[in-house]
């Protein structure tokens, strides 16, 4: 495992609920159990059950949501799971996160994501990048990820970029305010628009207005597409022209081949998949036939805390299942640079990382 976890890695579809540690999210249904707002021993099995359906892993989010309400607790769940990814060598990060009202709390969607973005200032075992290169950069530390050798330590670093999800189970109007708020937040690194949440709710038709004027205005999109069959709306969401889509477990020879002629990046993520059962076995997993055909791809987490899983182990199974070395895996990861919602100095830099990188790979 160490050899994957010393690679430098690109992460693109991770959210932020669903990549919470157990420890913390048990240590929070503690006090909320002390509190007599839940039934802890209840909660605790729940928590650290492993196979779960897809159907099973949205009442899960539904009770996460419930243990980290406030917007303190917002704040440290950004900053761990920031640290957790950096602390396995990942060098950019796009963490996905839907935006929260909660009027009895006073949270709404922007102070949840103001909530959000304090906790990537919090992050202090690594060096954060999270403004884009032509950002008004006053008042923040740097934005750069030059190591700060000056006395003589060299400081980890990663990259950090936000999407803004949109919830299936939003209104029009609820999907318009998020993207708004992703347009008022650009400046602080939110770059795209996701639509995730569960696939078996909610209309297409619904989103479909608040995705096309993301596109207009110019930011990046990426779809939850195909987690279980529905061709139409498949065909609909390649239609869009989504600049990545996620999963597409459940596509047809028909939409596996407009797929392939559009060449949208497809984020993989694997024990999700197996996990949910949107796949039934990873030797029946579209990731060979995508790598085989060079289609691109990124292996991602998905929901690390709630798969028990971490980058890493991800590239650790696409090794072991697929036969893939330690070379091909490289190249994957150092192709994802391709497919990032970042600026090109970012891109570029993240090129160097990955040049150094290679020269000490054998
Ligand atoms: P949050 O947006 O609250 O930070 O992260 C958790 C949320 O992400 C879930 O409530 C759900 O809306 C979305 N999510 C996490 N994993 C998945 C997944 O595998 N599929 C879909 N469609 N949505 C997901």
């Amino acid at each position: 495992m160490e050899g994957w976890v010393s690679m430098p890695k690109v992460e693109l579809h991770a959210h932020l609920n669903g990549s919470v540690r157990d420890s913390t999210l048990l240590e929070l249904a503690r006090v909320l159990g002390e509190k007599g707002v839940i039934v802890f021993s209840d909660v605790e099995h729940v928590i650290l059950k492993n196979e779960r359906s897809l159907a099973e892993v949205f009442r899960l989010f539904d009770l996460i949501h419930i243990l980290t309400t406030d917007h303190k607790i917002i704040t440290r769940i950004t900053k761990e799971v920031i640290e957790d990814f950096a602390s396995e060598n990942v060098v950019y990060l796009e963490l996905r996160t839907t935006p929260k009202k909660n009027d009895s709390i006073g949270m709404s969607k922007r102070s949840y994501l103001e909530a959000v973005l304090e906790g990537i200032k919090a992050v202090n075992t690594v060096d954060v990048a999270f403004r884009p290169h032509n950002a008004d950069v006053s008042n923040v530390k740097s934005s750069s990820l030059i190591n700060d050798t000056c006395n003589g330590s060299t400081r980890k670093e990663i990259y950090v970029r936000l999407l803004l999800s949109i919830d299936r189970r939003e209104t029009t109007e609820a999907a318009m305010e998020t993207v708004k708020l992703a347009l008022q937040m650009r400046d602080l690194g939110v770059v795209g628009i996701d639509l995730s949440g569960n696939p078996i709710v909610g209309e297409w038709m619904t989103f479909f207005p608040a995705l096309k004027f993301a596109r207009e205005q110019g930011l990046y999109i990426t779809l939850h597409c195909g987690e279980v069959p529905n061709p139409k709306e498949i065909r609909a969401m390649l239609d869009l022209l989504p600049q990545r889509i996620g999963h597409a477990c459940c596509f047809e020879e028909e939409e596996w081949k407009r797929l392939k002629s559009l060449n949208i990046p497809v984020e993989i993520c694997l024990t999700s998949n197996i996990r949910t059962n949107s796949v039934h076995s990873i030797e029946v997993h579209h990731f060979a036939d995508l790598y085989n055909s060079k289609h691109p791809l990124v292996i991602c987490t998905d929901d690390s805390g709630v798969f028990s899983t971490s980058l890493s182990k991800e590239y650790n199974l696409a090794a072991s299942a697929f036969g893939l070395g330690r070379r091909e895996l490289f190249q994957l990861a150092q192709n994802a640079i391709e497919y990032i919602f970042a600026d090109d100095e970012v891109k570029r830099e993240l090129k160097e990382i990955f040049n150094s990188a290679e020269k000490k790979l054998d």
